[in-house]
C-alpha cells in the first residue's frame, strides 16, 4: 500500500478504465442496514400466557385491541388487520370492486404492484417525483384513460404521496385512491397521521417496518361501509352466516402477532424521534460532499425515516453509487440499492409495460443507495459511515485528478 492507501485505509485497483477502490473494514462485523425494532422484552411472555389460557388465538382480544389503539393513535375510525400489508392491498382493490387500469408508481417495492396482478387489473406505471421519490400528480395525470378505474400511491420511506393534489385528480376523473402506506405508520402532513386519505391505506408490520408484529398489515378507511366489507373479505368473505359476500382468504391477524405489534406501539414516537435524529446528522454531514443529494422532507410533513438514501450523482462524487456500494460493502457496512430495478424493468411487468418511459423513475433508481437507520445505531457509527463515505470520495476525485485522460 502506498503512503496514500493507507492514510485512507483503502487499496487501489487499477483497471482500464475506472479505479476499483476496496475498503478496509470499518466495522469487525457486518453492520446490518436495518434492525427489527420495538420489540418487546418478557412482558410478552405474560401476552402469550393471556392468549394461551384464553384458548382464542385468533379473532380475539388482542386484535380487537390493536385495532382500537391503532385508530386512537392514527385519528382514523375504522382499522381491518389483516395477516401482512400485501394481502391487506390485495383485498382492498377487490373488496372495493375495481375493473379495468390501476394507476400506480414504478419506484416502490414490487408487492405494490403485484396486488393489481392479482385482482386481474392492469398496472399503468406513472412516474415518480425526483425529490420526494413519490408518484408524480402530473404523470399520474398523463396516464388517464378511459379504463383507470383508481390511483394506488405509496409513502415513500415514510415520505408522504402528495395527497391533496391525487385527491383533486380522483374527484375531476371519479377515481379511487388507495395507499401503500407500509412505510408510513406515524408519518404526519401537517398534525395529522397518515392514514385517512383516499378509499383506504394499507400499513405493514413486517421486521423492517416502523411497527413489528413478525409479520402483519393494517386496513385504514374513513369508509364504515368498506371497513365491513374488508373484515368479510379477511375471513374467507364470510359475515358470519356461511354465505361469502365477496371471494376472501384467510387474511387474518394471529393474536399473537398482534399482541407483538400492540407491544410495538409504546416506544412508536421515541423511535421516530431517533430515526429522524439519524437523518439529519446524515445529511449535516453528507451533505457537504459533492455529488449527494437526498430524499426531500419539507416542513409540514413527518416522516418516520424508514429508510434514509443518498442519490449519487458519479461526474460530481466522483465515482458510481455502485462503487459506493462495492466499497462500504467491502467496508463491512451493509448498504443497498432500492428500489433497483424499478418495478416496470422487473421481469413480470416489462413484458407487460409497453407503454412511455419513466425517466425520473430510472434516474433516481440508477443513483440510489440506502444506508443503515434503526434507532439503536450508534451516534458513532452513523460518523463512521459518513467518514467512509467521505474518505472514498477524496480519494475517487483526487485519483481522478491523476488521470487526466478520464476527464469529462
Ligand atoms: C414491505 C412492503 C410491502 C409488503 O408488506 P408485507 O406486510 O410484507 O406484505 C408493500 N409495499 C411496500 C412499499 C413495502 O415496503
Amino acid at each position: 500500500m502506498s503512503a496514500l492507501e493507507h492514510r485512507i485505509g483503502m487499496e487501489i485497483t487499477s483497471k482500464s478504465h475506472s479505479t476499483v477502490v476496496q475498503a478496509r473494514p470499518v466495522f469487525e462485523e457486518r453492520l446490518s442496514i436495518v434492525s427489527p425494532e420495538g420489540l418487546p422484552g418478557k412482558e410478552f411472555l405474560r401476552d402469550v400466557e393471556k392468549i394461551l389460557v384464553s384458548g382464542r388465538l385468533t379473532n380475539g382480544a388482542f386484535v380487537r385491541e390493536f385495532e382500537a389503539a391503532a385508530a386512537a393513535y392514527l385519528g382514523v375510525p375504522h382499522c381491518v388487520a389483516v395477516s401482512s400489508c400485501s394481502v391487506g392491498l390485495a383485498l382492498t382493490l377487490r373488496a372495493l370492486g375495481l375493473h379495468g387500469e390501476v394507476i400506480l408508481p414504478s419506484f416502490t417495492f414490487h408487492a405494490t404492484a403485484h396486488c393489481a396482478l392479482w385482482n386481474s387489473l392492469e398496472p399503468v406505471f406513472a412516474d415518480c417525483d425526483p425529490s420526494t421519490f413519490c408518484i408524480l400528480p402530473g404523470a399520474v395525470r398523463a396516464q388517464i384513460s378511459a379504463k383507470t378505474a383508481a390511483i394506488l400511491a405509496v409513502h415513500v420511506f415514510g415520505h408522504p404521496a402528495p395527497v391533496s393534489e391525487l385527491d383533486e385528480i380522483a374527484a375531476q376523473y371519479n377515481l379511487r385512491v388507495i395507499y401503500d402506506a407500509a412505510h408510513a405508520f406515524g408519518s404526519k402532513i401537517h398534525e395529522t397521521h397518515v392514514g385517512s386519505s383516499g378509499a383506504a391505506e394499507v400499513f405493514s408490520f413486517s421486521p423492517t417496518k416502523l411497527v413489528v408484529a413478525g409479520e402483519g398489515g393494517l386496513i385504514t378507511t374513513r369508509d364504515g361501509v368498506l371497513a365491513e366489507r374488508l373484515r368479510a373479505a379477511r375471513n374467507y368473505g364470510d359475515t358470519g352466516n356461511y354465505d361469502p359476500e365477496l371471494p376472501g382468504l384467510n387474511g387474518r391477524m394471529s393474536e399473537f402477532h398482534a399482541a407483538l405489534a400492540l407491544r410495538g406501539l409504546d416506544s412508536l414516537e421515541a423511535r421516530i424521534a431517533r430515526r429522524n435524529q439519524i437523518r439529519i446528522r446524515y445529511e449535516e454531514r453528507l451533505g457537504r460532499i459533492p455529488g449527494l443529494r437526498f430524499q426531500k422532507t419539507s416542513a409540514h410533513h413527518r416522516s418516520t425515516c424508514k429508510d434514509f438514501c443518498v442519490l449519487v450523482d458519479e461526474a460530481e462524487f466522483g465515482c458510481s453509487r455502485d462503487q459506493l456500494f462495492r466499497s462500504l460493502m467491502g467496508a463491512n457496512i451493509e448498504v443497498k440499492r432500492y428500489f433497483w430495478p424499478p418495478v416496470h424493468r422487473q421481469k413480470i411487468y416489462r413484458e407487460i409495460w409497453d407503454k412511455r418511459p419513466l425517466p425520473i423513475t430510472d434516474c433516481v433508481s440508477e443513483r440510489i443507495l440506502n444506508l443503515p437507520i434503526y434507532s439503536s445505531l450508534q451516534d458513532s457509527d452513523v460518523e463512521k459511515i459518513c467518514d467512509a463515505i467521505l474518505e472514498l470520495h477524496e480519494h475517487s476525485i483526487s485519483s481522478r485528478r491523476l488521470r487526466p485522460q478520464n476527464r469529462t
